[in-house]
């Protein structure tokens, strides 16, 4: 792209003046950054056109990643690794005056997602990309992505996000690819030459505009798409109420909103009118301009499946499976038998959760109002799916309720979503068992070809090259480059774990990332940490299952004995927590809130805070993320087992050489495989145990609460006026959600064994070289973790896809 670093300066600066009209001596650092993204947006904007012709010319199938969430962070430095331009871009601003990290900070978030499943959605469109596959996003441009979150007085607040207030230089609007997208109105019949046919009248139309960003590919000169579409007012529907502008004006508001706000809701369902109308302008926008693409191939859409793959992330996008119908149906003309073959073979799922609270139901009564057409044809789905059901199970009409799309009232969209589709997959091995053994055991009884998994993935690219440079560089020094482009010979640094030398220079570098998350702390909390203490971390969503509860409850402990045993001696710890709660969801931010009492009492008490600190670090994101992760001794991954269906957070810190203290849980399981349990610290209940505790009903948290000690004073000190508590009763909920409502998530019958996780912990940290030997490895053995593997299977086994072109090897 620049030959050397003198032409780059000279680019750069005659874009500073014709971009800004600003000489150098005057551009600021959001300036430099503007200047930046626009340079490299403009020079992918060559190889995006090449691709897309080559997809055309080609014929190459399509896949389409349909999610409501795509979490994506911050793309400068990304584009420019991917584009190989990072070192010369990073000593050309050096030489300038300009230190790149700091102009990587001027560029907002994208946070157009909740956590993991939208990060997954930012990690999967990158490895697509980078392995050459023509695969693209469908999305929401949401006008505030996920809310920023501020801690006052301990307590979270939640703050809009408007990420787009300094403009987004990635994105190219393109009113030309508009599609219209219709509301509300009645399905009328007609006969035509005796076949029928439906038509909505007088429904709401909204014009769907989408904002393109490219999607560029490591090292080769190949650059996907991510659509996300932009809801407006169609301007002609003043026409339908000329005497009533202020009508039109109320109809333009409220089109506008369908693509205002990302439901801020992770893990949790929302029944909302306008998260309905979010997941429906999504998929017809999607589907409608993915068709319009294969139309210009001029093939019968009995080819369809073999030009164009659907992949819908969890439930929220399954709407594409009856919008692809109506389209077939009503503006194709293919009969119902014919629609549907297309369809399911076109359609794929992943499903992202056993929590029965996160399982989407939608009312009939909204759905049918809303959109009519659609839900006549789940209706016909459901009907023929039940008939077909009692052909193989007469009688059973249990079974077939348990099973129906529709049911009391309510459209279940993870069932439309398995008879709607050809591939249903899980997101780590023991989440894929759980679906057939239990969750979804009925359906596995009728189609078990359809159900697969796809352990879940991270971009190496993004998590290991981006955040922590200096790692790959002594990984490159030390086993050469291959690894970029094929992770899993990462563990061609096992042979290294224990040289001396390799690990002392490792040990400098994860000292180094250490002090840089230090200084951040101090600078955003006012104070100072060690940056020879252990690092422990848990940074996620707050949720219940999730156990940052038994984090801190440990952390209580901790405290408890540091200053009622003058002799216990612990290697000095860091506590550091980062996580957002849905605005609703009150238990979580009770937890928020004793996170933060925990804190400020430890860091201010003398005895203590020179081995234990607590810090909540607020507005947890990809950009913080990638400041935390490389500086992590330890890392928490301690739900609930049988609740985390994969994570992927526990993957970024191991490949970053952090060592896991979890429980067999979601791809923890995997990842003690890959590394040997002796290198992580496992603890606590097995998922079979957890289930037959709750089938029998016999767990008795009240019977620990009584025999350990340990428990009793922790659980007290919630609701007694005191170091943590700092008025009576302030933490009542929480000890009722332990002590009276039976603990749901089993914290205190986990305790001792995370307690006595956390104390091998700290004797294994006083042997240096074996802790530096168990970090490499977990770094050797993580690379089967990257979202390269993920993805090659989902090419393979579920899209029929092969790359369209090659990785760069340079
Ligand atoms: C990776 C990531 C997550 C998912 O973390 P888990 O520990 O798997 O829940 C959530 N949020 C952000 C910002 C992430 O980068």
């Amino acid at each position: 792209m620049f030959d050397n670093k003198e032409t780059f300066k000279s680019i750069f600066q005659r874009n500073l003046v014709s971009k800004l009209g600003k000489p150098l001596e005057e551009a600021t650092q959001e300036d430099v950054y503007h200047v930046l993204g626009s340079m490299i947006r403009e020079y992918a904007g060559q190889d995006w056109a090449t691709s897309n012709q080559g997809f055309k010319q080609r014929q190459d199938k399509q896949v389409y990643y349909f999610s409501l969430e795509f979490l994506i962070g911050r793309l400068l430095g990304n584009n420019l690794l991917n584009v190989n331009e990072l070192e010369l871009v990073r000593d050309s601003l050096a030489d300038l005056g300009f230190s790149l990290e700091d102009v990587e900070e001027q560029e907002a978030d994208a946070g157009l997602g909740n956590g993991g499943l939208g990060r997954l959605a930012a990690c999967f469109l990158d490895s697509l990309a980078s392995l050459g596959y023509a695969g693209h996003g469908c999305g929401i441009r949401y006008k505030y992505g996920l809310f920023e979150q501020k801690i006052i007085n301990g307590n979270q607040v939640e703050l809009p996000d408007n990420w787009l207030e300094k403009g987004n230089e990635w994105e190219v609007r393109r009113p030309d690819k508009k599609v219209e997208v219709k509301f509300w109105g009645r399905v009328e019949t007609q006969e035509e030459n005796g076949r029928y046919q439906f038509v909505t009248k007088d429904a709401e139309s909204v014009v769907a505009v989408p904002y393109d960003v490219p999607i560029i590919g490591y090292g080769h000169p190949h650059v996907n798409t991510l659509r996300l579409w932009s809801a407006e007012p169609k301007r002609e529907s003043s026409l339908d109420t000329p005497s009533n502008y202020y009508g039109y004006l109320d109809y333009s508001r409220s089109v506008e909103s369908i693509s205002e706000f990302l439901y801020p809701d992770d893990s949790q369902y929302e029944g909302k009118l306008l998260r309905l109308k979010q997941q429906y302008f999504m998929c017809s926008s999607g589907v409608q301009s993915a068709l319009r693409t294969f139309n210009k191939l001029g093939l019968s859409y009995d080819r369809l499946p073999d030009k164009v793959a659907f992949h819908i992330n969890d439930t929220h996008p399954t709407l594409v499976i009856p919008e692809l119908m109506r389209i077939l149906m009503d503006d194709q003309g293919y009969g119902w038998d014919e629609a549907w073959d297309i369809t399911t073979r076109t359609v794929s799922y992943t499903n992202h959760t056993t929590l029965s609270e996160a399982l989407e139901k939608w009312p009939v009564s909204m759905i049918s109002k809303l959109l009519p057409r659609i839900y006549m044809i789940i209706e016909e789905i459901n009907k023929r799916f039940c008939a077909m059901l009692l052909d193989r199970y007469p009688g059973d009409q249990e079974r077939i309720t348990h099973l129906a799309v529709i049911a009391h009232d309510q459209v279940r969209m993870a069932h439309l979503a398995i008879v709607g589709s050809h591939s249903v997959n899980g997101v780590a091995a023991l989440h894929t068992e759980i679906l057939k053994e239990r969750e979804m055991a009925p359906f596995y009884a009728l189609y078990p070809e359809r159900f697969n998994n796809k352990t879940n993935g991270i971009t190496h690219r993004r998590w290991l090259m981006h955040a922590n440079p200096k790692l790959s560089h002594l990984i490159t020094e030390t086993i050469g480059n291959a690894w970029i482009t094929e992770p899993g010979k990462l563990n061609e640094l096992t042979t290294v774990s224990q040289d001396a030398s390799f690990q002392e220079q490792f040990r400098a570098i994860k000292r180094g990332n250490k002090e840089r998350l230090a200084a951040y702390i101090l600078d955003h909390t006012g104070t100072a940490v060690n940056p020879d203490s252990i690092f422990d971390v848990q940074v996620k969503r707050l949720h219940g299952y999730k156990r940052q509860l038994l984090n801190i409850l440990h952390v209580m402990h901790l405290y408890n004995r540091l200053k009622n045993d003058p002799t216990f001696d612990i290697v000095p710890r860091t506590f550091i927590f980062g996580a957002k709660a849905a605005p609703s969801y009150y238990f979580a931010k009770k937890i928020i809130k004793l996170i933060n009492n925990v804190a400020s009492t430890i860091n201010q008490d003398k005895a203590v805070n020179d081995r234990l600190k607590v810090f909540f670090l607020e507005n947890y994101s990809v950009s913080l993320a990638e400041k935390i992760i490389p500086a992590a001794d330890v890392s928490e991954q301690i739900s609930t087992a049988g609740k985390e269906a994969s994570g992927t957070g526990n993957m970024k810190f191991m490949m970053n050489g952090a060592l896991t203290i979890g429980t067999m849980d979601g791809a923890n399981v995997e990842m003690a495989e890959q590394v040997g349990e002796d290198n992580m610290f496992i603890f606590g209940l097995r998922a079979d145990e957890v289930l037959n505790y709750v089938h029998s009903g016999s767990y008795r948290p009240g019977e620990l609460v009584s025999q350990d000690n340990r428990i009793r004073e922790v659980v007290e000190q919630l609701i007694h006026p005191g170091a943590f508590c700092h008025r009576e009763g302030e933490f009542w909920d929480i000890y009722d959600s332990l002590v009276a409502h039976g603990d749901e998530y089993f914290v205190l019958r986990d305790f001792a064994a995370y307690a006595e996780a956390h104390a091998a912990i700290d004797v294994a940290y006083r042997d240096i070289p074996d802790w530096t030997r168990k970090a490499v490895l977990n770094t050797a053995q993580s690379g089967i973790f990257s979202s390269d593997r993920t993805i090659s299977e989902y090419a393979t086994d579920i899209w029929g896809i092969e790359p369209v072109s090659g990785y760069w090897k340079g």
